[in-house]
């Protein structure tokens, strides 16, 4: 184990469907209390590694059949995703998923299913409001009638309110505006810098994910082919033909 790391992936391989070998052989570290990004085009296997990572695979019909997974030195690919979460590791899943019908407030309630201490649930509330002033703004409001913002924002709030150490995050800028992608990516900065919370996200926008990250893996046809710091990604000129654009 790498000292301060508090996710290992060593050499893992996901089948779907028994057949159709997805991840190659894939291996990263998080450090702990980092921002890492796994970058790269449709279909490269981003959602795949993190879904295997939480296990979170069954139910889309695939297996890790090779390496292992280890947080802070423990196996972790038999823990359930329920497990995973009382550990401090929730995922964020791609395209938002908020309970369309619930307010925003139910809804970030929801992500304190593993937490019993009432004291404890109103205060990850409070915080989540004081990142997310716009939730705060909107907690009686039902998701269905908030913008994608907002409700990437709700998304990423439910899954701060288990008070988790590992964050998730499947393509937080999916569809929406630039400039709400900031204010998104801001807010994960500064949950960073003031919680220590640890991030592992999964962003085809390279530009905007390289700016906040720490450090980048960039993923292609389920391998990971480059990784380094990210001022040395986002200045590299293969990276920057290749990837710049996309997003
Ligand atoms: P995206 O940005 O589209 O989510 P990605 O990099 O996250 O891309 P994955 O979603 O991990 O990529 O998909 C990697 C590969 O695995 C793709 O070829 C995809 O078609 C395939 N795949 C994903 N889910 C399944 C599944 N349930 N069954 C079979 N193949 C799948």
């Amino acid at each position: 184990t790498t000292p301060n790391s508090i996710l290992e992936v060593n050499g893992i391989e996901v089948i779907y469907n028994h057949v159709i070998l997805v991840l190659k052989g894939v291996s990263l570290t998080v450090p702990e209390g980092g921002i890492v990004a796994i970058l790269g085009g449709n279909g490269a296997g981003k959602t795949t590694t993190l879904r295997a990572i939480s296990n979170l695979l069954k139910g889309e019909r695939g297996e890790v059949t090779k390496g292992s997974i280890e947080l802070r030195g423990e196996r972790i690919e038999n823990l359930t995703p329920a497990d995973l979460v009382r550990r401090g590791v929730v995922q964020v899943m791609e395209g938002r998923h908020c309970f369309a019908h619930l307010t925003i407030e139910e809804n970030l309630l929801t992500g304190a299913y593993t937490l019993r201490d009432r004291a404890e649930i109103a205060a990850n509330l409070e915080k989540v409001y004081a990142y997310f002033p716009r939730l705060k703004t909107r907690r009686t409001s039902q998701a269905a009638y908030t913008s994608g913002g907002e409700q990437q924002m709700c998304a990423i709030g439910r899954a701060l309110m288990s008070s988790p150490r590992l964050v998730l995050l499947d393509e937080p800028s999916m569809g929406l505006a630039p400039q709400i992608v900031d204010e998104v990516f801001h807010i994960v900065k500064d949950l960073n810098a003031k919680e220590r919370t640890t991030f592992l996200l999964a962003e085809q926008n390279t530009n905007m994910a390289l700016k906040y990250a720490d450090y980048g893996y960039i993923m292609e046809s389920g391998r990971i082919v480059m990784d380094g710091p990210a001022q040395e990604l986002a200045s590299n000129e293969d990276v920057k033909e290749f990837y710049l654009g996309m997003g």
